[in-house]
């Protein structure tokens, strides 16, 4: 048997929304590591974003931060086009950017109901149309990848798994499942591959409530058969695979990574 490679995105650019904190970042970091040219978007925290580039920078890379907010179709329209415009092409697109707004059902607004879908299945149509549009309108280059473009949706467990008090939340991750498998079906024969990854608890700021404290750590690892809270470069890996030609064969499917979550662990002593 051949030896194993590393997964290369040598030559690729990369466009990685929600780049400045946490798994957006993180991807980011992993992406340059690999190789990628890397567009590192974000809303608010300007800091964060130039504190990836930095890294990538200074680890030989090429990258630069560009703010944008994914919910907006004429930002996210200039985003592409800063991102072209500096770095000649866009191969791989992560839509990462992602919020919550977590309120009991009866006393959800619908602010926070139309915030949360905007951002997250509004914002990821933006991104991945805008990606497709991209993809088709330039050279593939079969030296760097084998597909024409490679898009990567960031949903959750909760894709899956019903949250209650977290309803907007689950239900923009299960419109991003969907979309996201309708769209591979419509644009394979294009050779654009459109995947999924659906990480579980992973420790970023989003959810820092649920792991800050021992006594919460200790309530999350009951729903974690693996043992430990996830980390945001265990979902970092999952997308350089997918992002990279290891994966050609790979589209409309979701990556669970999630140390099990999804597994119904609950049902291990009590089925
Ligand atoms: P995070 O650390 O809070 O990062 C969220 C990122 O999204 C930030 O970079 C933020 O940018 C960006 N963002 C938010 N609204 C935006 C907008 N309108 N336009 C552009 N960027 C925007 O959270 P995270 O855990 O890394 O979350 C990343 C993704 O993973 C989300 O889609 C989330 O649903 C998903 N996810 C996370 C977990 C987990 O356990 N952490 C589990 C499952 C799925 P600024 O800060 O610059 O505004």
């Amino acid at each position: 048997m051949a030896p194993a490679t590393l997964p290369s995105l040598k030559d690729q650019v990369a466009l990685v929304t929600g780049a400045s904190s946490g798994i957006g970042a993180a991807i980011a970091r992993a992406f340059g590591a690999a190789g990628a040219t890397v567009a590192a978007n974000y809303r608010s925290s300007q800091e964060g974003a130039e504190e990836v580039v930095r890294d990538i920078v200074a680890a030989g890379g090429r990258a630069l931060a560009l703010q944008a907010d994914v919910s907006e179709e004429d930002e996210v329209r200039r985003l592409f086009d800063a991102t072209v415009q500096a770095f000649g092409r866009v191969d791989i697109v992560v839509a990462n950017a992602g919020i919550q707004q977590d309120a009991a059902f009866a006393d959800m607004t619908l602010q926070q109901w139309q915030r949360v879908l905007d951002v997250n299945l509004t914002g990821q149509f933006l991104c991945a149309r805008e990606a497709v549009r991209r993809f088709d309108a330039q050279q593939a280059d079969p030296r760097i990848s084998r597909a024409r473009g490679k898009i990567i949706c960031m949903s959750s467990v909760h894709e899956v798994i019903p949250w209650a008090g977290h309803v907007n939340y689950a239900a923009s991750k299960g419109g991003v499942m969907l979309m996201m498998k309708s769209l591979a079906q419509e644009v394979a024969q294009r050779r654009i591959r459109v995947n999924g990854i659906a990480p579980g608890a992973i420790r970023t700021d989003i959810n820092t409530e649920a792991w800050a404290t021992p006594e919460a750590e200790q309530k999350l690892l009951k729903l974690i058969p693996y043992g430990r809270v996830g980390d945001p470069e265990d979902v970092a890996a999952a997308a350089v695979w997918l992002a990279s030609d290891q994966s050609d064969y790979v589209t409309g499917t979701t990556l669970m990574v999630d140390g099990g979550m999804s597994l119904y662990p609950a049902f291990r002593e009590n089925g």
